[in-house]
């Protein structure tokens, strides 16, 4: 649906000026509030107190029964989380709470835009919660139409409370975490934010299970002088397709005595499993080489932009004197799904056998740049590999930038190949 459709929508629903909705929407949506979000705040706003439900009286339900169909609900259970972040409405800051809240059923994910002054431990009813769907789930919208009561008695819960967590473990849109991590790399930058040029520092974390990319909106001394740190309440947000920490103004940051073994636990996934997480950074998966895509083996790339070209044509600095690259996008499946696995110039030489030059050289002598391509496929083709790297998800597919490519030697076809090659040299 487009905004003004939904814009519709909310106007007719609520009785008042479309325009006037059209452009709060608008606004809500320019500073990336969701659309189902953006319009339940309209509801409120605008005095519909049913948060877009079917105006019944909500019902009292345990956790797991809560389904994305239910307007809104009364609900008691256990703040296991509550992380502020401050988001931009209506050209104000305002700031609001998300976490998880659990019972003994289960656990959903809620979004206070009151200060309601939730904390880790409490147990609580929430009285008319708006109830909306995200990614499938169920979510609960805490508001000015919520009942919110503090109880005396506490829940005993399955969950754990707090929001402890393991960089590999964390996802696209984890709220509320704290994480024990090594500053792997940092740089400040200068960047156009809400209110002008402000400074932030960018870089990579470690800890035992992998490495995450962050963003420090006001930049901690803690983080920037390296070593090791605890953070608490950073949430978690999509960048460049792969996960990224953010550490924001309302985020605790305390300097760590400790060493951190970074990537000594780091697990592999399954190709299924990987791709379905929507991106990872620093992943391993293993597979067979079904195909060599075509713009591999020995490539021309702009001289401006760096992107590939063919012909001679960029698109977009059209006639140029292209430079002379290698890479390889080859597809890989383990059988539970598949990527494209991309390998730079350097993996890809080790894999062609031989240099850029060698290539060139074989290129002319054929006066076809195609046998590079064709001599790496025969090379890896049928073979299987274990890749690190980068995993993201975008419409055409999921791509590996690969760190490391090497051949699996637990590869009962590979050790056969071997054990011939062997017996044949
Ligand atoms: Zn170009």
């Amino acid at each position: 649906m487009e905004l003004d459709d939904h814009a519709e929508d909310l106007a007719s629903d609520l009785g008042v000026d479309k325009e006037e909705v059209t452009s709060d929407l608008q606004n809500l949506v320019e500073y990336s509030v969701p659309i189902d979000e953006a319009k339940q705040s309209l509801r409120r706003k605008y005095g519909d107190g049913s948060s877009g439900g079917g105006g019944t009286k909500p019902s009292a339900k345990d956790i797991a029964e809560i389904t994305p169909e239910d307007g809104s609900v009364t609900v008691s259970g256990v703040v296991l989380t509550a992380g502020k972040r401050s988001i931009r409405y209506q050209g104000e800051d305002h700031v609001i709470v998300e976490g998880r809240l659990a019972d003994e059923t289960g656990a959903i994910d809620y979004t206070a835009w009151e200060d309601f002054g939730l904390s880790p431990g409490d147990t609580i009813t929430a009285g008319n919660a708006g109830v909306r769907e995200w990614d499938g789930d169920p979510e609960l919208n805490l508001g000015e139409s919520t009942s919110l009561s503090f109880e005396e008695e506490s829940l005993e819960v399955h969950h754990d409370i707090g929001g402890d967590a393991q960089l590999a473990a964390l996802r696209t849109g984890d709220r509320a975490v704290t994480i024990e991590v090594a500053v792997l790399e940092c740089e400040r930058k200068t960047i156009d934010g809400r209110d002008g040029e402000t400074d932030i520092l960018s870089g990579v974390f470690g800890d035992e299970s992998g490495r995450l990319p962050f963003t420090n909106w006001e930049p901690a001394p803690e983080i920037e002088d390296g070593g090791t740190v605890r953070i608490e309440n950073a949430y978690v947000q999509e960048f460049r397709g792969v996960p990224e920490v953010n550490v924001s103004e309302f985020s605790t940051v305390t300097g760590l005595d400790r060493a951190i073994d970074v990537g000594s636990d780091t697990s592999s996934m399954e190709v299924g499993e990987a791709v379905r997480t929507g991106g990872v950074y620093d992943v391993e998966v293993s597979g067979n080489v079904l195909a060599v895509r075509e713009g591999s083996g020995l490539i021309q790339r702009c001289p401006e932009c760096y992107r590939v070209i063919q012909k001679g044509q960029c698109r977009t600095h059209g006639d140029v004197d292209g430079i002379d690259d290698m890479r390889v996008k080859a597809i890989l499946d383990d059988g539970t799904g598949t990527v494209t696995v991309v390998l730079d110039d350097e993996l890809t030489e080790r894999v062609y056998g031989g240099t850029l030059d060698d290539a060139l050289e074989q290129a002319r002598e054929a006066m076809d740049q195609e046998v590079v391509a064709d001599t790496i496929r025969d090379r890896i083709v049928g073979r299987e590999y274990r890749v690190r790297g980068h995993l993201s998800v975008d419409e055409y597919g999921a791509n590996v930038d690969a760190q490391t490519f090497e051949e699996s030697d637990d590869d009962p076809a590979s050790r056969a190949t071997a054990v011939l090659e062997e017996v044949n040299g």
